[in-house]
């Protein structure tokens, strides 16, 4: 069969590891694989799409089948466990030097404003780490939702500590959770960069507080630690990142979107604008940013 594939969040830079895994399980069955081009025929061909404000694929497409998945597409299924199951194909993204994948899927809160209680339902394991790493690289990024609440994601972070792997859990862990215990499993990682954490509400400004007090006693050197902030009322955002600055914590705004992609306001956007672009964030204040018309100062 000839295959092609769409990632239509191409842009993110980050691979599409259900792309990656389709690919390596079409190619083990004897079949040609490649990047979707609008000059051929193709008999079936996968889009697929992560976030639900990318614009969808707008060209016409040559094919006898056309198989569309992702959460971009408020599609929720899995795929067959015998392709989840599949090294992916890292050749199709060779310049992403990492490899990728979850020790666990879902999670057992249900925060009003995620999608992963309902996509993917309650925690469980999905892999081990050495299933995950890839034999031409010792970093491996982490798409786990809330491995922390998870022994067999907490047993898995223990094993990783006795190895020279380079971690990363890129949708930030959950501060509730990081105990004295948990906070030296986690320092005993080596990280690519940061110890991510989420701060998404007021609420949780005492438990990173706390969370990062026990990081740091466990030995995690202050420069690691960042976390994310959920960007729906502004004002609870900017109480938020002045908080975990003064903490030592680098903030990452992330304005809300809901399910159907609903786009933030253009408030929301110039916020996470002065927090995320840090010569803009260290020359001015919110307020300054906030306000073109004031002499000298920035505007949105
Ligand atoms: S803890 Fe994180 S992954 Fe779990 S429901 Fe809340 S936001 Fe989603």
């Amino acid at each position: 069969m000839k295959i092609a594939l769409v990632d239509v969040d191409g842009h993110s830079g980050f691979p599409n590891l259900a792309l990656m895994k389709l690919s390596a399980w079409h190619k083990r069955h004897g079949d040609e694989v490649s990047w979707w081009s609008g000059f051929e025929h193709y008999d079936r061909v996968y889009l697929s799409k992560v976030f639900t404000f990318t614009p969808d694929h707008d060209t016409a497409i040559d094919a006898d089948e056309i198989v569309t998945g992702g959460t971009g597409y408020k599609d929720y299924r899995w795929l067959p466990p015998e392709i989840e199951a599949i090294a992916p194909d890292y050749s199709l993204y060779p310049r992403f030097t990492r490899a990728v994948g979850f020790l666990t899927r879902g999670c057992p809160n249900q925060c009003p404003w995620c999608i992963v209680p309902r996509k993917e339902g309650d925690i469980r394991p999905a892999a081990d780490w050495d299933d995950i790493v890839r034999p031409d690289s010792r970093e491996i990024v982490f798409l786990d939702n809330n491995v922390l609440a998870s022994d067999h994601g907490l047993e898995q972070i223990k094993q990783m500590g006795y190895e020279k792997v380079w971690v990363d859990f890129n949708q930030g862990l959950d501060a509730r959770l990081v105990t004295p215990k948990v906070a030296k499993l986690l320092a005993g990682l080596h990280w690519i960069r940061f110890v991510r954490l989420s701060c998404d509400t007021s609420a949780m400004l005492p438990v990173v507080e706390r969370a990062v007090s026990y990081l740091r006693e466990a030995g995690i050197a202050k420069s690691r630690l960042w976390a994310y902030v959920l960007v729906e009322d502004v004002e609870d955002a900017h109480r938020r990142v002045l908080t975990l600055e003064r903490m030592g914590v680098l903030p990452f705004a992330q304005p809300y979107r809901d399910s159907d992609g609903g786009e933030p306001t253009s408030e929301q956007r110039a916020f996470a604008r002065w927090v995320n672009i840090r010569p803009v964030h260290k020359s001015c204040t919110w307020e300054e940013y906030d306000d073109p018309g004031k002499e000298g100062q920035h505007g949105r």
